[in-house]
């Protein structure tokens, strides 16, 4: 048994503590802010479950399967339909009574001819990329799903679990530095652990790894980018999508989702929007580019004025958020296990995994947590 302490309790490092402690080390999770669930998780406002940003869950998915294994209480979800989902500029993506159209989008689907604008669109919002195709499926197969208890419910599942299993979660603990001990915290306290897993974010695992192995740090981490998006989330007393669940504009790399038209038992008032636009906007046909947070901002409010027609005098309640880190390293380049002979594993969406986003970090911090020997001293 080793004594396992993790760091971040994000997705990946709450799935981390649940294998690591059912396979029966002793495991203390800390956490620098005052909640769970990092990125992936939401607050019950008004009767709204808001999120940083729209978050999918991808049906069968590492997220999905663990949710559902961990309790015995199923939650439901609803699958995004393809006849409500509207890529501006080229119509919804299943056009009612268009046969041809929705022939050749199907088509277009399959293929993934990145040259089309369906395939760029279904890809944007499979991913936040619309360079990305692994995710394209989950949208064409009506996989890409809306839970009916949002991410709180969903992170929340993970958290009652370690709970059950006796597992140490502190909250407002940060990790201020790694020693072959252990770990120092910002309140000057050692925990001492054979192994660490750092669950906390590529930029802070960078910083702290950078004080045990600078060398072999820069290696690690070099070439990486991360990509950040601005959201608006607004629970509504109106319907301002009308028909539509989705609407796509690709080219700005904006999309506004309303989770109650895909999943009702969201909430029983009007609408939730959510709405992102992620990296730079093409603002002209050229290719200028802004990367201010504020031009993002003020393009998406556009983007709802236009498209949601009336929804600032219908607001019960929102939450913003100018930059938020969606991306850290799409291409999942980064071996979890790089720094295993130093006694730390890292997890996270940016480690190495078949999957990414959500699925990424819990799929690596399940990995990191069923290999706890191969970083045991
Ligand atoms: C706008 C947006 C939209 C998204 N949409 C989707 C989607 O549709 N589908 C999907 O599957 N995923 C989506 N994601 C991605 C998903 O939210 C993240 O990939 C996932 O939550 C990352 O989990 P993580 O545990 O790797 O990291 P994080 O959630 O970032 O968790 C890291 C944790 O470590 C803590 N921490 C950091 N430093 C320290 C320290 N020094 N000491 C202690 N604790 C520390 C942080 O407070 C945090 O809680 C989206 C993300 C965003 C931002």
């Amino acid at each position: 048994m080793a004594r396992v302490l993790i760091v971040g309790a994000g997705l990946a490092g709450l799935s981390a503590a649940i294998d690591a402690s059912a396979n029966g080390h002793h495991v203390v999770v800390v956490e620098r802010s005052s909640t769970i669930g990092g990125r992936g998780t939401s607050q019950n406002k008004e009767g709204f479950s808001l999120t940083f940003g729209p978050h999918l869950l991808q049906n069968k998915g590492p997220m999905w399967e663990l949710c559902r294994r961990l309790s015995k209480r199923k939650f439901s979800s609803a699958a995004i339909r393809l006849d409500k989902v509207e890529v501006l500029g080229h119509g919804m993506i299943r056009p009612k009574g268009n046969i041809s159209r929705v022939v050749e989008n199907r088509r277009a689907l399959k293929s993934k001819d990145q040259s089309h604008p369906i395939v760029r669109a279904a890809s944007f919002l499979t991913s936040w990329s619309p360079d990305y195709l692994g995710r394209i499926e989950t949208l064409s197969k009506s996989k890409l799903l809306v839970s009916n208890e949002g991410w709180i419910g969903l992170a929340g599942r993970l958290a009652a679990a370690l709970d059950e299993i006796g597992v140490l979660i502190e909250c407002n603990v940060k990790v201020e530095s790694l020693h072959n001990y252990g770990v120092k915290l910002n309140n000057g306290k050692k925990i001492e652990a054979d192994v660490v897993i750092l669950a906390c974010g590529l930029s802070k695992s960078r910083q702290l790894l950078a004080e045990v192995d600078q060398q072999r740090t820069e290696q690690t981490f070099s070439g990486l980018s991360k990509i950040t998006a601005s959201i608006i989330e607004v629970g509504l007393d109106s319907k301002p999508l009308r028909e539509r669940q989705v609407i796509i504009d690709t080219d700005n790399h904006t999309t506004i989702v309303d989770y109650t038209a895909i999943q009702s038992r969201l909430s029983t008032h009007g609408s939730h929007l959510s709405a992102i636009t992620v990296g730079g906007l093409k603002i002209d046909k050229g290719e200028t580019r802004f990367e201010s947070q504020e031009d993002r901002m003020e393009y998406l409010e556009s983007f709802l004025d236009a498209q949601a027609s009336g929804w600032r005098e219908h607001i019960i309640t929102d939450l913003r958020q100018e930059k938020i880190t969606i991306h850290e390293n799409l291409g999942n380049e980064i071996d979890g296990f790089a720094f295993s002979d130093k006694g730390i594993i890292m997890a996270g969406s940016w480690v190495q995994s078949d999957f990414i986003l959500a699925d990424a970090a819990v799929h690596s911090g399940r990995i990191a947590g069923k290999n706890i020997g191969k970083a045991q001293h």
